[in-house]
């Protein structure tokens, strides 16, 4: 029955197969559940290469992607480096994460609260971080964020105006109630 399948059908990743990015995704999956809590959380799917060709010493047989709940993603597969460190690998992962989001379904996450702009995640002193654009000096706490670490102020404009509307409608509501 298994022929009946396109044979590159994407499988969920099994926990433990890839511990790394296992790890690196929960930390991403933490700062969307803040900012963008109901289009999470993203999952890994694996999909053999294309086209099939014999795979390199250390290569995974099959590419790994950050991808949505229902399974939509954009962007390159992730890349197991001979020198990566966790650190690095949670920068790579947050990266798909950010362009799966962006591309899929048009939110810029995260964004910094004083420049209006997106983060990008990169590493600060070993750290893996999301940076802000509009600071040029490096090291400017107020512009760089712990990935893992977002705080609501984090959230796209867009998310903030619709929660400010829902919150002035259940006050009207409330209102109402209360009469
Ligand atoms: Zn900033």
């Amino acid at each position: 029955m298994d022929d009946f399948f396109p044979p590159d059908r994407p499988r969920d990743v099994r926990p433990g197969e890839y511990p790394v990015w296992d790890a690196a995704l929960a930390l991403v999956n933490r700062d969307l559940a803040t900012l963008l809590p109901e289009h999470g959380p993203l999952r890994l799917l694996a999909l053999p290469h294309w086209p099939k060709e014999p795979t390199d010493a250390g290569q995974p047989p099959e590419q790994v992607y950050v991808a949505l709940p229902d399974g939509r993603r954009h962007g390159d597969d992730l890349h197991e480096h001979p020198d990566s460190t966790p650190a690095g690998a949670l920068v790579d992962v947050a990266g798909a994460a950010q362009e799966t989001v962006l591309e899929c379904l048009w939110e810029v996450w995260p964004v910094c609260p004083d420049h209006r702009l997106g983060m990008h995640p990169g590493l600060e002193d070993g750290r893996p971080v999301w940076r802000c654009a509009g600071s040029r000096a490096p090291g400017n706490p107020e512009h760089v964020r712990a990935i893992g670490e977002l705080e609501p102020a984090h959230r796209p404009r867009s998310v903030r105006r619709r929660e400010r509307n829902r919150n002035k409608q259940s006050k009207r509501d409330g209102t109402s109630a209360s009469q």
